[in-house]
């Protein structure tokens, strides 16, 4: 068994010992302004902002769809952005494509008192015969010299055909991801002009399609020097609007079906995960703050898993090393990626994946296949939520949650810190919150739920004097006051813990149980172990007379057996083994 074990893991160290050195920012003001030695007075804007208010009503009103397209047509110019591709070309190729993203950082920064800091984010690993690879960065530096984390907003600007390492194809890659990078482009461009009390980094990364190569680097050089990651904004394919024949599940509802008023919010785990937490901030300030101002609403769909199945993107790496990290992609999406399918005829990871098409046999495209207000949508939801973050309060460490009778639930604070307002948010079963409290000039408070159940998650905000919310801090379950409860043995024979489905599978898998007769509990969860009896992951469940079931999300790429226990009020009434594959 230990042989079977030892293997993998050993080998699986080495190659991550190996495969990316030579970290390095090359522009040293970026790189000590990201560790944090740095005076935030030589960067004050000459007029700083920090009503919300005026600044997301700037950011809603200076995104422009016209960058965008400008910013896109020109990328898909550079005709192939492999990461093995021509970095000495001026023309077309990888190299040619990262410099000129670099140049427009610059003249965004001139543009804004010089106060974005420029460079690449430089790596060495051997990926499609090239040995260097580098991530376009602009840092705008964080104004509170007490607080020195940073927020990350990214895209992969690397594209792809068919074959993965193919230099020589046409691969515009313009919703994957193009589409994205001048995402990120444009917000650097619109928020370079204002001050936040953090520093944000926009990033354009590469290697993505190899296997998030590039953020991984960066991910790995934030955790090597102790750099507090806030928030990571992760954007791939959200541009377009179309379904193609295939998709990745879950998944487009028809071919050929349009939808330009949606976007998915990806990120990793259930019950206080940071990431899902960071996925309902997003949607909390765009209904709050940006709704009220927009011509065209917008629906943001927070997902059970962390991707689409067996897909990945650039907010792993991060949340792999506990950074909070979300990835936005497209509600529609062109193909699945299957090119080894004689059948597909999409555009994702085919030299189809341009711009748009001539229909009028002018030489000019007419009919496009990103949607560039679309896209300027996508822009204004990152730009908001990462200003709102950038600019907001600390969030709680510590409160007290118990529930009592009658749905009542009580709320104390017991953080030093003392703030104006908090936010309660209250779930019950998905993804969103169900109720949002607001604890108004006081740190205690009682209020009424009329959630179903009483598996209800809590977290809470604090709210400073602008009325910025913070970011939520992890989940907790109320403390119950004492039941008559069950002994463990009338437990175990009234419970059947049944084998997870599918199984083996490859990133999330169901977890039932059968329970044949009513019972009190308090707290009740599937815990997750590796074969060390590593606690993986915590998910809290009800307990309920018939079928219980919860879903795991467990991440892109990792494979193993693993362990889950039914445990109630501390006592495990049963385990099985499950087994992830690719
Ligand atoms: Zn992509």
């Amino acid at each position: 068994m230990k042989k079977y074990l030892l293997l993998p893991t050993f080998l699986f160290f080495v190659n991550v010992l190996l495969a990316q050195t030579n970290l390095k920012v090359t522009n040293p003001v970026a790189e000590q302004v990201m560790l944090g030695n740095y005076n935030p007075s030589d960067f004050m804007a000459s007029v700083v902002i920090n009503d919300p208010a005026t600044l997301v009503s700037a950011i809603h009103d200076e995104i422009s769809t016209d960058s965008l397209q400008v910013y896109i047509t020109r990328l898909s110019e550079f005709r192939n952005r492999n990461s093995g591709s021509d970095t000495l070309s001026t023309i077309e190729g990888i190299g040619a494509a990262r410099n000129w993203i670099e140049e427009k950082f610059q003249q965004f920064s001139a543009a804004n008192e010089d106060r974005l800091q420029t460079g690449f984010f430089q790596y060495d690993e051997e990926i499609c015969g090239m040995s260097r690879h580098k991530n376009t960065i602009a840092v705008l530096p964080g104004m509170d010299a007490t607080d020195h984390s940073i927020i990350i907003i990214e895209g992969h600007m690397d594209s792809r055909c068919a074959g993965l390492c193919d230099i020589d194809c046409d691969a515009e890659g313009v919703e994957d991801n193009a589409s994205g990078t001048v995402l990120v482009m444009e917000l650097a461009r619109v928020m370079s002009q204002y001050s936040f009390n953090q520093t944000i980094v926009f990033m354009a990364t590469t290697a993505e399609e190899q296997g998030l190569l590039g953020a991984n680097a960066f991910a790995q050089w934030c955790e090597n020097e102790n750099i507090p990651v806030k928030a990571v904004f992760n954007n791939d394919v959200v541009g377009g609007v179309i379904c193609g024949e295939t998709s990745s599940e879950p998944s487009c509802p028809g071919f050929n079906h349009v939808d330009s008023t949606q976007v998915r919010l990806f990120s990793f785990g259930g019950f206080n995960s940071p990431n899902k937490g960071l996925s309902r901030f997003i949607k909390l300030e765009y209904q709050e703050e940006l709704l009220p101002l927009v011509s065209v609403p917008m629906m943001l769909t927070i997902m059970s898993a962390e991707d689409r199945t067996g897909r990945g993107s650039d907010h792993i790496p991060f949340r792999e090393r506990g950074y909070a990290a979300m990835r936005f992609c497209s509600a529609n999406e062109h193909g699945n990626a299957d090119v080894s399918d004689p059948d597909y005829h999409d555009r994702q990871h085919t030299s189809e994946d341009i711009l748009g098409v001539d229909t009028d046999n002018d030489m000019v495209v007419d009919s496009f296949f990103v949607d560039f207000n679309y896209l300027a949508r996508n822009a204004t939801i990152n730009g908001v939520a990462a200003s709102m973050a950038a600019i907001g309060p600390k969030t709680p460490i510590e409160f007290i949650y118990q529930e009592g009778g009658d749905k009542e639930i009580y709320v104390e604070i017991t953080d030093p810190e003392d703030y104006l307002h908090y936010r309660i948010g209250l779930r019950a079963l998905s993804n969103d919150f169900d109720t949002i409290y607001t604890l108004v000039g006081s740190k205690i408070g009682t209020f009424q739920h009329d959630s179903p159940g009483t598996f209800l998650p809590l977290s809470i905000a604090s709210v400073d004097t602008n009325g910025i919310e913070s970011l939520f801090t992890g989940e907790q379950l109320p403390d119950a006051l004492g039941v008559n409860d069950p002994t463990l043995e009338e437990r175990m024979k009234a419970i059947e813990l049944v084998q997870n489905k599918p199984n083996p599978f490859d990133e999330a898998t169901t977890i039932g149980f059968y329970v044949n007769k009513k019972m009190s509990y308090q707290k009740a969860f599937i815990i997750i172990y590796d074969l060390s009896g590593m606690e993986i992951e915590r998910i809290p469940t009800q307990i309920q007379k018939g079928m219980n079931e919860v879903l795991y999300t467990h991440g892109y790429n990792k494979v193993g057996t693993f362990v889950y226990s039914l445990v109630i009020d501390g006592n495990v009434i049963d385990s099985k083994k499950m087994i992830f594959s690719n």
